[in-house]
């Protein structure tokens, strides 16, 4: 998930690799290491925390000889952020050295084989199977041993391997996961993202899933999974270093909104085997289950909101009472909680202090705490009794998106997980709504691909006093979400109503071309929502609506549309944020503003 790199060259490796790793730590990372090969010995260096360590560690580099070389920042996801788990990892027979991008969703399987196999572990890692699995295929050819390795995965994986019988060579492999060969003279290189070669050679080669390279200083070979050459195209880098960083787009936001189908394909495809949702982290058997009386949702912003939505979906499918509370609330309330309450925790950094001290709170009162967390080794997944990650990658830009999304989606695969274990749901209702996750990915893809509209309906919006975002039901759980996207980064005063409320006051606030999103995402209660359509209209309203495309009776309702294709209404949030995340981005750029680090808010919020 976050960067690799690779040299082999005349000049010394070490401070090349450390310069690449700095290239690549905007992707964020939690701790790094390089492993230098100088004849058939291999040197490891590894730290937890940032590149400069590592920098200090090996005296940039001077202290560690050879000319061949990988690196790596890592973004953990299996085991801490500790210097065990950091890469690279060493074969039992010290011959192969790896990095590794990505998420090995078989690796149960493969350690428990591995261990009867008589290879022993020194991590935590899911990683760690691929270096031990190189080493058992090994047989004097080292292309061979990564083709069968490589066989045996599942999931996504950048690999980058130095092996001591190749002094000189460096091998790289991917499969959905970014991987560039830059070819250099006299010397040639790989890595996560051009970033970190641009400083040694602008002549890239972009890897494709299943690809391998054996590099040596005045050799560049590609062969495709079954081990025959291919030629590739050599590409010219004309990027400048920043775009570079945030992968051609303007900001980090865009960057992430445009990642969403990947990063929510990383947090279901690994958990959905055999038509079942399977959370393998996860020790709560039906009997647990069945004493739990009610749910406690506690988090604090975007993470608050997608535990609005997802109080839908659990009462829906589980019908076990849920309330949602804003933490900084919870921790100063006299909760009536006890050991029948599941509390569920989210915070995308697992550092949110308000969300820390709730759930310690609640934790006293003797509930279990499941936590919804991105970063692993975080406050909150160590002192959670259960922790599940959302597996969204780093995220860089301070307006979370796919932070949210995937927390979205942990929630709508616990609602299904629940529901199947207390026998709450029949087989029908659950193979649908398994094909629906399935479908989330590719649907989340086109609510992108069908709003090409988006940056038109902001430069006509983006000076409006204030915005109303309105809704009923999970369309108005999608609606606070959605109004505070827009609050955050345009500035733009913005809030979403209850679209049943709005006669309760706000309505008093309607006049001429006033902005009013309306939701109508929810067929069992789209009648209603476009009644209140009706309602602000007739004051003058200028109504954007977010609807199906041949929802008719909306479309004829309002003046503008968002759209997104047909989705199953206790999972539609996901989608439904997705246009407006983008309308919110496109508001704020008209107006100028610092979209990835807007004024006064900050990534983690540490402090209560
Ligand atoms: N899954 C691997 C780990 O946790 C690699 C993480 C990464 O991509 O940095 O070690």
């Amino acid at each position: 998930m976050c960067g690799i790199v690779g040299f082999t060259g005349a000049q010394s490796a070490a401070p090349i690799l450390l310069e690449g790793l700095k290239k690549l730590e905007y992707r964020g990372y939690d701790s790094a290491g390089i492993a230098v090969m100088d004849g058939d010995t291999i040197q490891i260096s590894k730290v937890t925390g940032r590149i400069a360590n590592l920098c200090e560690k090996t005296g940039d580099g001077t202290k560690i000889k050879g000319s061949t070389g990988i690196g790596h920042t890592r973004w953990a996801t299996h085991g801490a952020p500790t210097e065990e788990n950091a890469h690279p990892h060493l074969s039992n027979d010290g011959k192969f050295a790896i990095v590794h991008n990505g998420i090995i969703e078989n690796y149960i399987s493969l350690r428990e084989e591995l261990i009867q196999d008589g290879y022993f572990f020194e991590s935590e890692t899911d990683t760690e199977v691929i270096v031990h699995l190189i080493e058992m295929y090994y047989n004097g050819n080292v292309r061979e041993a990564l083709i069968k390795a490589t066989n045996r995965l599942r999931g996504s994986y950048a690999l980058g391997v130095i092996c001591t019988d190749e002094p000189g060579k460096i091998f790289a492999v991917r499969e959905s996961s970014p991987l560039i060969v830059g070819v250099g003279v006299g010397e040639n290189f790989f890595a996560s993202d051009v970033t970190a070669l641009v400083a040694y050679t602008r002549n890239a080669i972009y890897m494709d899933d299943g690809e391998y390279a054996e590099l040596s200083k005045d050799s560049v070979k590609i062969f495709d999974c079954t081990g025959r050459e291919v030629r590739k195209e050599v590409t010219r880098i004309t990027w400048d270093v920043q775009a570079a960083e945030k992968g051609g787009y303007e900001h980090f936001m865009l960057k992430e909104i445009m990642e969403q189908p990947a990063a929510i394909k990383a947090t279901i495809a690994p958990r959905i085997k055999d038509g079942k949702v399977v959370f393998d982290e996860l020790d709560l058997t039906a009997a647990d289950l069945k004493k739990i009386r009610k749910i406690v949702i506690t988090a604090c912003g975007s993470a608050y909101y997608a535990g609005c939505s997802g109080k839908y979906t659990i009462e829906g499918l589980c019908h076990i009472p849920v309330e949602v509370e804003l933490a900084s609330e919870l921790r100063y309330r006299n909760p009536l909680i006890d050991a029948h309450t599941l509390l569920i925790v989210i915070s995308q950094s697992g550092e949110t202090a308000d969300t820390i001290a709730a759930m310690k709170e609640c934790k006293e009162r003797g509930a279990k705490a499941l936590a919804i967390v991105n970063v692993v080794g975080s406050t909150i997944a160590k002192l959670a009794d259960y922790t599940v990650y959302t597996w969204a990658g780093p995220e860089i830009a301070v307006a979370t998106t796919k932070g949210y999304t995937t927390q979205l989606a942990v929630l709508y695969m616990l609602s299904m997980l629940f529901a199947d274990q207390l026998g709450r749901i029949d087989e029908t209702d659950y193979k649908k709504r398994i094909r629906a996750l399935q479908a989330m990915p590719r649907h989340i893809q086109q609510a992108i691909d069908m709003n090409p509209g988006i940056p038109r309906l902001a430069k006509k919006y983006h000076s409006s006093k204030s915005l109303f975002f309105i809704g009923r039901n999970t369309d108005y759980a999608a609606a606070l979400e959605g109004a505070l996207k827009m609050k955050e980064i345009s500035y733009l005063h913005a809030e979403a109503y209850a679209a049943g409320e709005l006669k309760h006051g706000t309505i008093a606030l309607i006049e001429d071309h006033q902005p009013v999103i309306a939701l109508c995402c929810n067929p069992a209660i789209m009648e209603k929502t476009l009644s209140n359509i009706v309602e602000v209209k007739a004051r003058g309203a200028e109504v954007l609506a977010l609807s199906f495309r041949d929802n008719q009776k909306v479309l004829s309702a309002a003046d503008d549309f968002l759209f997104i294709p047909d989705e199953d209404a206790l999972f539609a949030s996901a989608i439904e944020i997705i246009p407006l995340q983008l309308l919110a981005y496109y508001v704020a750029k008209e107006n100028g503003c610092d979209i990835d680090k807007p004024k006064n808010l900050a990534k983690s919020v540490t402090v209560e």
